[in-house]
């Protein structure tokens, strides 16, 4: 699409900010917001101020939907598939997602989906498959793991793990590391690792794809994981993390147990 946009930024606060989107093809704005926090009311009064903007020009103001009271902008095609997708994980652990975007990838060739702690983008040609929830579920694990899960830096004693995603850093506190350490070293998988301590291929990528996936299988497929943490020391430490450190004991009587549990599936997404 040869669409133009023009994006300014506004900082109100250092916590607390206002990204307008002017698409001068489609003759709309858009507004998201960051957090709310103690500056709520400052935050509201601007937003009110560009929302008669909107409405004096006539223009549409992208749907906005609130998760746990956060406010993330999330495009209008993902809102109920998302709503799905977040229904049973812990509001506190989502708030560091700002905004879902739908990206394009005409060669295909980029992943259905990625994550961080702040941005979700979707494909926009794998919305309309089937495992889209699960897909969604898969990458706000991420969210989850690399946002809502973070430790706290201590200077005293510079509490800096070894673990790393590129430059990002974790601090020993991080609830995270729990999970990493079942079954990888900050550098590979352990030296005593085999398949079968994974809930499926792509899990044994990385820790952070270990973790995405074993919380996929964890609230969709509950009662295959409970069936492999039976069978498998690792596989019940993973369990075990989720149920207690995540979902506060909560398990899922979720999907149905395979006749084979010595097959792993490659993408839990396509279970
Ligand atoms: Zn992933």
């Amino acid at each position: 699409m040869n669409i133009q946009k023009i994006i300014s930024k506004i900082f109100i606060s250092s916590l607390s900010m206002l990204l307008i989107t002017v698409n001068s093809f489609a003759s709309k704005i858009v507004i998201a917001e960051g957090y709310i926090n103690e500056q709520e009311k400052k935050h509201e009064q601007v937003e009110e101020q560009v929302e008669e903007q909107v409405e004096e020009q006539g223009q549409k103001q992208e749907e906005k939907i609130y998760i746990c009271n956060v406010p993330a902008k999330i495009p209008k095609d993902l809102k109920k598939v998302f709503n799905e997708a977040t229904k049973n994980i812990p509001c506190e652990l989502l708030q560091s997602l700002e905004r879902v975007e739908i990206f394009e990838d005409e060669t295909k060739t980029l992943p259905r989906a990625m994550a961080n702690a702040r941005i979700l983008k979707v494909r926009k040609d794998a919305l309309s498959e089937k495992e889209i929830v699960s897909v969604l579920i898969h990458e706000l694990g991420h969210v989850v793991d690399l946002g809502g899960l973070t430790g706290t830096y201590n200077p005293q004693n510079n509490n800096i793990s070894e673990f790393k995603d590129g430059a990002l850093e974790f601090y020993n506190d991080d609830l995270s590391l729990m999970f990493y350490q079942i079954s990888w070293t900050p550098k590979s998988q352990k030296a005593d690792s085999i398949a079968l301590d994974f809930v499926g291929g792509y899990a044994k990528y990385d820790m952070f794809e270990d973790f995405a996936e074993s919380f996929l299988l964890y609230i969709n497929h509950g009662k295959y994981f409970k069936a492999l943490a039976l069978q498998n020391k690792k596989l019940r430490n993973k369990y075990v993390f989720f149920k207690y450190h995540i979902f506060n004991g909560k398990e899922f009587d979720t999907g149905t147990v395979p006749e084979n549990l010595l097959i792993r599936n490659w993408d839990i997404t396509k279970l």
